[in-house]
């Protein structure tokens, strides 16, 4: 199996933060709140692109940042959302969140299978609420706002199998493996083939706009043939290959070979061994032009193309001449081989992991879970509530206020009791403590043992926040 395989930093775009500001008129003395809210950050996301057929763009560039939110500002001015980062993908891709500590795979993402599917891998951060948010009853004019919600980032490992778009074929020491050395950026991942030494010659291609794989074919062919068990999975893994580069030497230096009759031999041996690829279209290259000698062997291959009706190019492997424009063409013609279904695909692509996995996350992140760390000390941990404290303006009282009344809404003094708090036990969350004033001292044993008891919760979800007005919804 040929892997491609690589590991990836994403991270979304922070969360703008909620603006704090009060509304300023000529005639009136003391307007109302009106400070916006703060944008969302954007996500990075993956984009599964038949145009791409490799993950060599992720093997130059390891970090990946979606866009922050910008701040709100006052008159109810809502920040701008930053704009998703997206990151395209070929077909066939899988993505795994990483566990940070041991940067094992943690469970699958999503598996892109269709071109124009998407996956959500980097979520940006929810953007701070202004103060209008924060008007109650008994609160007219709250002075303080939600802060962004940084972004986390996070390890993800993208892997695809790899299917060769070009399959080179031409008779021994002709060039070829010179030739993918030379046009490779990169070279994939090749798993061990049991009871054979031959190893299938593979690179990846990246040039002007293209993106394509090579991959070595006679190679494999010889070795089917002698029985080595191998040609078969490999074969497998061909069946994609758009075009194949038939690849003579113009200075028939092996055993005084002439390259005219090499081709016809190959061409005959590809029709018998494999039938179906010697249908396909093709391109015929002249390698080793560098070498005295030449000229006369490539007029005559350039006849032979011609009235084959194939394109020719006269190459050197060695010196590098002709390479960049055999490339580009063969980038062009692989593009065009592939492109005809892309349109296709994109408008039936599902988009139902991007679905899953957010619906997940959110799911996941609603969870709070309270834990001893020491005798009266007590933690609180959950993507949730630790937003909640990360988006606090801790220099403003009112702000803590507002805080501790929604942890009293999640049921957390509830929670907290039933453990055994008591009050001006300590309660941390992140890096921030809070003192536990849940109950006055004489009451602290309000809750029954066995009224305790039916409280038995683990993890508890959090009912919604009636102040949460933009809480994520899966979408
Ligand atoms: P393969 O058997 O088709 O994979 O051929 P190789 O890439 O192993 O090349 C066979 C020999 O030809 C090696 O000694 C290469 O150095 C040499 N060779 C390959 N390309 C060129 C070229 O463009 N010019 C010259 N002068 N030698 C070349
Ligand atoms: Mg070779």
């Amino acid at each position: 199996m040929f892997i491609d395989q690589v590991r990836i930093n994403v991270k979304g775009g922070d969360g703008g933060a909620g603006c704090m500001s009060f509304r300023r008129e000529a005639c009136v003395p003391k307007g109302g709140p009106d400070g916006g809210d703060g944008g969302h950050g954007g996500n990075v996301v993956l984009r599964a692109d038949r145009g791409k057929s490799s993950l060599i763009d992720f093997r130059f560039k390891h970090h990946f940042r979606a866009e922050r939110g910008t701040h709100g500002q006052g008159a109810r001015r809502h920040g701008a959302d930053g704009e998703d980062l997206v990151l395209n993908v070929p077909l066939g891709t899988i993505a795994y969140e990483l566990d940070p500590e041991t940067m094992e795979r943690a469970y699958l993402i999503a598996d892109l299978t269709h071109a124009g599917e998407m996956a959500v891998v980097g979520e940006g951060g929810h953007g701070g609420r202004g103060n209008i948010h924060f008007v109650t009853s008994v609160r007219r004019a709250p002075a303080f706002a939600e802060k962004g919600e940084p972004a986390t980032e996070h390890w993800i490992e993208l892997e695809m199998k790899l299917m060769a778009d070009v399959g080179l074929v031409g008779m021994p020491s002709v060039g070829k493996s010179s030739l993918i050395a030379h046009m490779s950026a990169a070279r994939p991942k090749i798993a061990d083939y049991p009871f054979t030494t031959l190893q299938p010659n593979l690179g990846m291609v990246r040039v002007g706009e293209y993106d394509y794989v090579v991959a070595d074919i006679p190679g494999l062919i010889e070795g089917a043939a002698e029985g080595k068990g191998l040609g078969h999975e490999f074969l497998r893994h061909i069946e994609r290959t758009a075009l194949i580069m038939h690849v003579v030497d113009l200075s028939g230096s092996y055993e005084q070979r002439d390259p005219v009759h090499d081709y016809l031999v190959i061409k005959r041996e590809l029709a018998e061994y494999a039938s179906d690829l010697s249908q396909r279209p093709t391109v015929i290259v002249g390698n080793k032009c560098d070498l005295p000698g030449t000229e006369e062997a490539s007029g005559r291959m350039r006849e032979l193309a011609e009235r084959e009706g194939l394109p020719y190019y006269e190459v050197s492997a060695a010196t590098g001449v002709g390479m960049h424009d055999l490339m580009m063409a063969v980038g062009k013609m692989v593009r065009e081989l592939r492109g005809a279904v892309q349109d296709e695909d994109e408008a039936t692509a599902p988009d139902q992991y991007a679905k899953v996995w957010t619906a997940r996350q959110h799911r996941r992140e609603r969870v709070t879970k309270v834990s001893k760390e020491g005798p009266g000390v007590w933690r609180l941990s959950g993507k949730s509530i630790e937003r909640m404290v990360i988006q606090t303006d801790w220099d403003n009282d009112e702000s803590i206020i507002y805080l501790q009344h929604r942890l009293d809404r999640l049921g957390i003094e509830r929670e907290l009791l039933k453990e055994g708090a008591r009050n001006g036990d300590v309660v941390r969350i992140l890096g921030y403590e809070l003192e536990f004033t849940g109950v006055d001292d004489d009451t602290s044993d309000v809750l029954s043992e066995d009224a305790a008891e039916e409280l038995d919760w683990e993890e508890f979800d959090a009912p919604a926040d009636d102040d949460d007005v933009d809480e994520p919804d899966g979408e």
